[in-house]
């Protein structure tokens, strides 16, 4: 069980791109250099530049967080990109 959460969360920068035009290039990112924490962010961040979360992360540092489901928001953003909730 614990293993296979392990597992699951190696390769979920692939799971999250596994339907974007680079998926396999991600895949490849992710199997090769997932060991590694920088290869892992990388391929995490490739896997959401094409989807509406890589500004959530590109703004994660100075942004705010939802008190509800605790996703990273923009300083600028007036509703929780995950949940709707008003920030
Ligand atoms: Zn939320």
């Amino acid at each position: 069980m614990g293993l296979l959460v392990l597992v699951l969360l190696y390769f979920l920068p692939a799971i999250i791109g596994h339907n974007k035009r680079d998926a396999l290039g991600i895949f490849l990112l992710n199997f090769f250099l997932g060991w590694t924490i920088i290869g892992w962010v990388a391929a995490l961040f490739w896997a959401c530049t094409s989807r509406s979360c890589a500004p959530v992360f590109m703004f994660a540092g100075p942004g705010r967080y939802c008190q509800q489901c605790g996703t990273p928001t923009m300083p600028a953003a007036r509703f929780c990109s995950s949940c709707g909730r008003v920030i």
